[in-house]
């Protein structure tokens, strides 16, 4: 038997190797998440030009993943440092890179991304359109717009953003009911702006079957952007919001008949009490299709800690059903991160991730806590730096301020409630004051 995408060998009762490596990685029989793929409840993004991934299952069922946005831009070039970040993320666990480049020989990196590294690789095709055809925005054609997907396709990029849910409808909509901070997604900024100066509906949208049967023939999973996304607390949740994600649920049907594996794209800043409900909407308009957040951030005031803002609104999204985080640096807002600010950010996403995890029940999840809390409790200093999410930082902080006694820390020294509770229960004397 043959098949083209991940989701059409599932409806035929194939279980492709991808899904054997996915499963076997999620502790599940390879059965029930190839059935979760027929449903379109889990995706592997998975190219076929692709040959170095190593293949992740995404669904609000498995591990919850995060992705790293890396990439060029006019400000910043040093394609070896982008390349460096890569490394980085991969080493420190994420599962996907997204690449955003917009500035140099975007195809090159590109190439050599999905050529060298495991990771799922993503992109939005809509920023190179704009690089690489070198001319003003209005004059891009539709023909173009759609070239650049295919081309990106045939690069063996796994997953694509793809600002569709915008189409005249949309734009009408926003225009009617103005926003706070108005559109904030790049790629849909770009493409309101493309109708705007054109008339013409949004292409991909108009030639949304063209586009699926480029997702169909190389098997790249469909990242539904939201164009709309709140980018600040007041803008959430508002109609413009809603009426995309009506048009992404219904285009996510519509790709689901062609075997395309989607994916859908939300917010954003959201006020914490809102993200649940949030999650519960899209999960129902989406039928489940896999929702893919950036953060929520829960405050608008926090530039220089958004990874943090991000990570508060990430755990509760994906506690409440969202599968796929990307992560946020300290940079978000400011400027392009650096390698420390990819470090942070990675780690913020992957607390929120795990968090998250052991919320919602994923099998093993806790076990690493339990680890962690044994070796706490045994006062087991290496242990604990072995486990630790980012062992480098706690061993630093530890050498900062040595205490007195090797078996405590320089929190409360003689005073150490762990040390304490381990002696009296063990039958010692404890005299903390002249020990
Ligand atoms: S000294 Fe205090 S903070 Fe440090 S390990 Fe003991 S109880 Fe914990």
């Amino acid at each position: 038997m043959t098949y083209t995408t991940q989701m059409h060998a599932a409806r035929q009762g194939i279980i492709t190797p991808e899904m054997e490596i996915a499963a076997k990685k999620e502790g599940i029989p390879a059965e029930e998440l190839r059935h979760y793929i027929a449903e379109g409840k889990a995706v592997i993004p998975a190219n076929k030009q692709h040959q170095c991934l190593n293949p992740n299952a995404i669904g609000s069922m498995l591990k919850t993943k995060i992705n790293v946005n890396l990439g060029t831009s006019r400000d910043w070039k040093d394609i070896d440092m982008e390349l460096h970040k890569v490394r980085q993320a991969v080493d420190m666990g994420a599962e996907s890179i997204m690449d955003l480049s917009s500035y140099g020989d975007t195809r090159a990196f590109r190439q050599k991304l999905t050529q060298e590294c495991p990771a799922i690789i993503g992109t939005v095709p809509i920023y190179d359109a704009v690089v690489y055809y070198h001319k003003p925005l209005k004059d891009i054609t539709s023909e173009e717009w759609l070239d650049i997907v295919e081309m990106h396709a045939k690069d063996g990029v796994d997953f694509m953003t793809i600002h569709v849910g915008i189409n005249k409808n949309t734009a009408r909509r926003f225009k009617e009911n103005r926003r706070l901070t108005n559109i904030v997604s790049r790629g849909g900024s770009i493409i309101f702006a493309w109708q705007e100066m054109t008339g013409q509906e949004n292409p991909f949208y108009k030639h949304y079957d063209r586009i699926l049967d480029i997702c169909r023939k190389y098997d790249v999973t469909l990242s539904l952007g939201d164009a709309c996304r709140p980018g600040c607390l007041a803008d959430a949740g508002d109609i413009s919001q809603i009426e995309e994600l009506v048009t992404l649920g219904e285009l996510t049907r519509r790709a689901w008949e062609k075997d395309v594996q989607v994916i859908i794209e939300g917010p954003g800043h959201m006020p914490l009490n809102q993200i649940e409900a949030n999650m519960k909407i899209q999960q129902t308009v989406c039928q489940g299709a896999p929702f893919y957040v950036l953060g929520p951030l829960v405050t608008d005031i926090a530039p220089g800690y958004d990874h943090i803002t991000a990570a508060i609104g990430g755990a509760i999204a994906a506690s409440c059903g969202a599968s796929f985080l990307c992560y946020v640096t300290p940079a978000e807002h400011l400027r392009l991160p650096d390698e420390k600010d990819v470090k942070e950010g990675i780690i913020a996403s992957k607390i929120a991730a795990h968090a998250a995890d052991i919320a919602k029940g994923v099998k093993g999840a806790s076990d690493w806590d339990s680890a962690m809390s044994t070796a706490r409790k045994n006062l087991d200093w290496e242990e604990m730096f072995r486990l630790c999410i980012d062992p480098e930082k706690a061993r630093q902080y530890r050498e900062e301020a040595k205490p007195e006694k090797e078996d405590t820390c320089s929190m409360c020294g003689n005073f150490c409630a762990v040390k304490n509770m381990n002696r009296i229960l063990d039958g010692e004397i404890v005299n903390i004051y002249d020990e």
